[in-house]
């Protein structure tokens, strides 16, 4: 239990514990820095925190996570700096940081954290941990932020104290998903809606594919593609590529006839947003098996077109749709991380058997499989 956890790290019980969830991304990828449209839910994986508040300004975390040290960080609020240096504790230090920046009144805390969100898989699990440390303290501290609030904030502890290039999506998904539902999300103005997503009920499944590789370049790559669709906005004259409607494409891209690295970008950005609005639509009518091709059309596009996929994240859509998956792309940022995979209920055994043997007759890792359901945001547990 977290809280006999936080007493044997501390000495004295927490205050409360909360929870705050990993995502999977259905569709809208590489979306959310063009002001597009995204897709999240929420897994039932979550980062649960045991949280009581201090009046000495110090700031004490600790991780039962097995991939970093064991031992309690302790720092000071007012000695926090942008560019941190701490490690792991980076990202909750950052969201103290991001509230008091904004003008909120954190005079420190004493925090244990624990989770179920595999790291580095592409499935949020930093976002998880900024989300449970905004949440806790907003309630802890009787702050009244909303829960998009909240993730912005988070957004901004990750981007400007981490210093990790981040869209909003995963502390919105993280804050504000709801048991069932997808969250549609409009990156630029922040509106969202929660769209009915209850696959179970279709007699469908959802299974992510971790594929447990991430390429050393994936950083890199990230911000190489992000200056690009940048430069192609200013190209087009455009605030974003969110603003080229699809009908507007093929105009765009004769503009960029003398920049072929920029174009395929714009392509894919274009019409990945129109296959959010196609998911949506197709939810709306209770559909949810014809999401499938929209989904592997994703994947297509970002594998050819925006060119963030690898072969492990191939092999799971390839060896998936090949054994009668209804449709599969990647997730996330790409260059490994994880794969959805829909599948008809009845078929998913088979499907998750045949991506498993397609890795082990490539040379792979064996991945690791698991159902994905909807599951609720950020919450309080105790
Ligand atoms: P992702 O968000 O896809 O899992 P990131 O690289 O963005 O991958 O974030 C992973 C990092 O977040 C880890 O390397 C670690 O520093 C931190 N982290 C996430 N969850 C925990 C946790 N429960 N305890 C300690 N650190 C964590
Ligand atoms: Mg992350």
């Amino acid at each position: 239990m977290t809280a006999d956890a936080f007493r044997t790290t501390y000495g004295t019980g927490p205050e409360g514990v909360w929870a705050a969830p990993g995502r999977v991304n259905l569709i809208g990828e590489h979306t959310d820095y063009n002001d597009g449209f995204v897709m999240p839910f929420a897994l039932p994986h979550t980062t649960v925190a045991a949280v009581a508040r201090r009046a000495d300004g110090r700031l004490r975390l600790h991780s039962a996570s097995p991939d970093v040290d064991g031992g309690v960080v302790e720092l000071h609020v007012d000695e926090l700096e942008p560019g941190g240096g701490a490690g792991w504790a980076d990202y909750p230090a950052g969201v103290v940081w991001a509230l008091r920046d904004a003008g909120h009144v954190i005079t420190g805390a004493d925090i244990h954290f624990e989770s179920t969100v595999p790291t580095g898989a592409g499935l949020s699990s930093s976002a998880a941990l900024e989300v449970v440390t905004a949440v806790a303290l907003n309630e802890l501290y009787g702050l009244g932020l909303e829960p998009w609030r909240l993730a912005r904030l988070c957004q901004r502890a990750e981007n400007v104290y981490v210093g990790a290039p981040t869209g909003i999506m995963d502390q919105t998904a993280s804050a504000c998903c709801t048991e069932g539902h997808a969250l549609w999300l409009d990156t630029r103005d922040l509106s969202q809606r929660q769209i009915p997503f209850d696959m179970a009920a279709q007699g469908l499944r959802l299974l992510v594919v971790d594929t447990r590789v991430t390429h050393a370049h994936s950083e890199g790559e990230y911000g190489k593609r992000r200056a690009g669709c940048e430069q192609a906005a200013a190209v087009l004259g455009v605030d974003a590529l969110r603003d080229i409607p699809v009908d507007g494409l093929d105009a765009a891209l004769e503009q960029l006839a003398g920049e072929p690295e920029l174009l395929p970008l714009v392509r894919h950005v274009v019409t990945e947003d129109r296959r959010v609005e196609r998911v949506v639509e197709l939810l709306e009518a209770g559909d949810a098996r014809a999401i499938g091709p929209v989904l592997t059309e994703g994947h297509a596009s970002l594998r050819d077109d925006f060119r963030v996929s690898c072969p492990e994240l191939d092999l799971v859509v390839s060896a998936g749709t090949g054994a009668g998956a209804l449709g599969a792309r990647m997730t996330g940022g790409g260059f490994g991380g994880s794969a959805i995979v829909l599948v008809e209920e009845a078929a998913a055994e088979k499907v998750a058997e045949s991506v498993v043997a397609a890795f082990a007759d490539a040379g792979y890792r064996e991945p690791r499989v698991f159902t994905a359901v909807p599951s609720a945001g950020a919450r309080r547990l105790s």
